[in-house]
C-alpha cells in the first residue's frame, strides 16, 4: 500500500520539480540549446511566435517571500502579485533572461513590466499593444496588425525571418500543450478524480516555464497513468476563482483539509490553456483570434461579462459544491467582478468563500475560515 502511494506521490514530481527549479531549468536550457529566453507578464503574449523563433517564453512569478526591493519603483497600493514579480527582478532571479515582454493587460502588471525594463538590463523588451476591449469588432484585425509588428522586431533582434513554416509548428505545439491539459482536465469531471487541485496547479503552471516539448511527452506518460490512478474520495468538490494563483502552500492546507479543488478559472489555470489557435490560412489573424476570444481576464471583459456564465459553466461540468474566491490586495479588475460572480453562484445554490491573497498568505488564519466554510458544506449535504 505504501509502495502504491509512493508512486501516486511521483505522478506529478516531474511538474513540481520544475516548478520549483524553473531558474535551473532556464538556465540549462540554455545551455543546450545556445536559445534566448524571453520573460513575460500575462498570459496574453501570444507563446506561438515565441516558439516560432526558437525562443523560450518564461512567466514571469513572484516567489511569495517577503521582500522590501520594490518600494522606490511601484506603488505599494498596487497588487501585491506585480510587487512580487518586479522583487524577482530586482532580486537578480531572472538574470538568464535576454529579453522582457507584456502584452497590454491591468495597469499594475504594466507598472511593473515598465519599471522592470527601466531598471533591469536586458537585451530585448517588447511591449505589445493589445485591444483592451476585446468585444469590439476590430480587436482582431487591430491585434493581428500588431502581432506583425512584434514579428517584425522580433526577427530584427534573433537575425533570421520567422517563416510560415515555423508559425505553424509554434502554433501545433501550443495547440498540442493546451489539449493535453484539456484532456487531463476532462479526468477531474468524474466522481472520483484521480489528480488533486495542487498536483493540476502543477501541471498548469510548469507549462508556463517549460519548453512545451518536453512538458507535452511528460503530459502524454501523464495521460497513460491517470485513467488507473485512484486517490480515494475528493471529499467536497471545489472551484477557485481569482487572478494569478500559484500559491502552492494555500491549496495544499485546503486539500488537507479533506475538500478538493476539480477546476479552476484563474490565468495559472484554465485561462491559460484554453482555446486554440484555428486553422485558418492566415497564420497571425488565427493567433490574434484565440487570445481576443479566449476566455478573459475581466481588464478585458467589458461591456458584457462574459466570464460570469462561463464560471457557472465550469461549475455544471465539474459538479463543483463551493466556490474560493481568491482576489490579489488592490486588484481592482478581478474585485469589481466578485460580487456579480458571487451573487450568480450563491443564486445556484454554490456557497461561497472570498480571502484576499498578499505577497504572504496567512495559511493559520485561512484555515480556520476554510473549516468553516467545510464545515457549511457539509451541513448542507446533510438536508
Ligand atoms: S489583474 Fe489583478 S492580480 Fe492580475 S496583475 Fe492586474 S491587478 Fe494584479
Amino acid at each position: 500500500m505504501q509502495l502504491v502511494q509512493e508512486e501516486e506521490n511521483l505522478t506529478f514530481n516531474q511538474f513540481k520539480d520544475w516548478y520549483e527549479n524553473r531558474h535551473e531549468y532556464a538556465k540549462a536550457w540554455k545551455e543546450r540549446t545556445g536559445g534566448k529566453v524571453i520573460g513575460y507578464f500575462c498570459t496574453y503574449v501570444p507563446e506561438e511566435i515565441l516558439y516560432a523563433a526558437n525562443i523560450l517564453p518564461v512567466r514571469i512569478l513572484g516567489s511569495h517571500e517577503p521582500q522590501d526591493v520594490t518600494e522606490p519603483h511601484i506603488f505599494a497600493m498596487f497588487c501585491p502579485f506585480c510587487r512580487d514579480c518586479l522583487a524577482q527582478g530586482l532580486k537578480g532571479r531572472f538574470d538568464y533572461l535576454d529579453g522582457i515582454m507584456i502584452a497590454q493587460s491591468c495597469l499594475h502588471i504594466r507598472q511593473a513590466y515598465t519599471s522592470w525594463d527601466l531598471h533591469i538590463p536586458t537585451d530585448y523588451s517588447y511591449y505589445l499593444p493589445h485591444p483592451m476591449h476585446v468585444q469590439s469588432p476590430h480587436a482582431i484585425p487591430y491585434l493581428k496588425e500588431e502581432l506583425i509588428q512584434f514579428k517584425k522586431s522580433l526577427e530584427k533582434w534573433i537575425g533570421h525571418l520567422i517563416t510560415d513554416k515555423d508559425l505553424k509548428s509554434g502554433i501545433e505545439l501550443m495547440n498540442k500543450n493546451r489539449r493535453l491539459m484539456n484532456q487531463v482536465y476532462e479526468l477531474r469531471k468524474e466522481p472520483n478524480p484521480p489528480l488533486t487541485g495542487l498536483e493540476a496547479m502543477y501541471m498548469v503552471v510548469s507549462s508556463q516555464m517549460i519548453d512545451k516539448e518536453e512538458h507535452n511527452r511528460e503530459l502524454e506518460l501523464l495521460l497513460q497513468k491517470l485513467p488507473s490512478r485512484d486517490i480515494g474520495d475528493p471529499g467536497e468538490r471545489l472551484i477557485i476563482i481569482g487572478s494569478e494563483d500559484d500559491d502552492t502552500e494555500f491549496m495544499k492546507m485546503v486539500e488537507s483539509l479533506g475538500a478538493t479543488f476539480v477546476t479552476d478559472d484563474h490565468c495559472t489555470g484554465t485561462r491559460y490553456f484554453q482555446k486554440e489557435v484555428g486553422s485558418s490560412r492566415d497564420l497571425m489573424s488565427a493567433i490574434a483570434e484565440r487570445y481576443v476570444k479566449r476566455v478573459p481576464c475581466p481588464s478585458k471583459d467589458w461591456p458584457n461579462r462574459t466570464r460570469l456564465d462561463h464560471i457557472l459553466q465550469l461549475t455544471k461540468e465539474y459538479d463543483v459544491q463551493g466556490a474560493i474566491l481568491i482576489q490579489q490586495k488592490f486588484c481592482d479588475p478581478h474585485e469589481l467582478d466578485t460580487p456579480a460572480i458571487k451573487e450568480k453562484l450563491e443564486d445556484k445554490g454554490i456557497a461561497t468563500l472570498f480571502l484576499e491573497f498578499d505577497v504572504t498568505v496567512p495559511i493559520g488564519q485561512f484555515k480556520t475560515r476554510v473549516e468553516a466554510f467545510l464545515e457549511i458544506l457539509r451541513e448542507e449535504d446533510l438536508f
